[in-house]
């Protein structure tokens, strides 16, 4: 699981995250909302250390990310992340681009690798498409691509940001459906998402986030279905 204490971060004069404390228990799914600018992408990158916070605690499993002497590469190992952009090398084909960091990190052998990215291929549906190359992929396509890439490392979390938005509504839906499989498989999961639909049915619980603070967190029903906070309400409104 993850576990956030006290989080702290700015840029310059900004301070972006004023404070943040929660948590992801193992096999459970966490979907953070809130307004563009609130600070959810700045949580997430905090948790991989793609950002460097300025105050505060965060575990991720057995590792410490936040000590200074943490090994960050290991770290990274066991958290998968799925961004907006899916991020795939253009140049390689599907299977090349889910083997070559488990070949490369992992020091798997081809033949290894290659099977454990079928495996994961299967499981989002592509592993027809594993000869093609990116561009020949829908955007939906190319997202479960990159979802199948992060599995290929086993990892014990994964951290999702906005991974529909860049998406044409007709392969939204996809994606999504995988996601759910990974969830019901037991996958501990931080997910941003304006999906409200995802979140209150597949959520466990639903962290609403205004201006850098945690402003009401609960199960997804209670948070999306009958919030209490005003801005949590305003924010609702507008977005449903
Ligand atoms: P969105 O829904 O639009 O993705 P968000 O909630 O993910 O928004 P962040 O991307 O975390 O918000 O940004 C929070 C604030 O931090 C914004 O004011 C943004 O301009 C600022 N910010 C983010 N990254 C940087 C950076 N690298 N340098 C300076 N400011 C940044
Ligand atoms: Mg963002």
């Amino acid at each position: 699981g993850v576990s956030i204490s006290g989080l702290h971060k700015s840029y310059g004069d900004n301070e972006v995250l004023k404070g943040i404390s929660m948590t992801v228990r193992p096999g459970e799914v966490v979907c953070l909302i809130g307004a563009s600018g609130s600070g959810k992408s700045t949580l997430l990158r905090c948790v991989n250390r793609l950002e460097d916070p300025n105050a505060g605690t965060i575990t991720v499993g057995s590792f410490e990310t936040t000590h200074p002497d943490v090994d960050l590469d290991a770290m990274r190992r066991h958290i998968g992340m799925v961004f907006q952009q899916f991020n795939l090398f253009p140049h390689l084909s599907v299977l090349e681009n889910c083997t070559i960091t488990p070949r490369r990190v992992l020091k798997q052998a081809t033949s290894e690798a290659e099977a454990e990215a079928m495996v994961q291929l299967r499981r989002v549906g592509l592993e027809d498409f594993a000869q093609r190359r990116p561009d020949q992929l829908s955007g939906g396509q190319q997202q479960r691509v990159a979802i199948a890439r992060a599995l290929t490392m086993r990892p014990q979390l994964m951290l999702f940001d906005e991974p529909t938005s860049a998406l044409d509504p007709e392969t939204v839906g996809d994606v999504l459906a995988i996601m759910r499989q990974l969830a019901e498989a037991g996958m501990t999961m931080l997910v941003v998402t304006h999906e409200m639909g995802f979140a209150r049915e597949v959520a466990d619980r639903v962290v609403f986030m205004d201006k850098g603070l945690v402003v009401e967190e609960g199960p997804a029903a209670d948070v999306i279905g009958n919030p209490q906070q005003p801005r949590t309400q305003d924010f609702l409104r507008r977005v449903l």
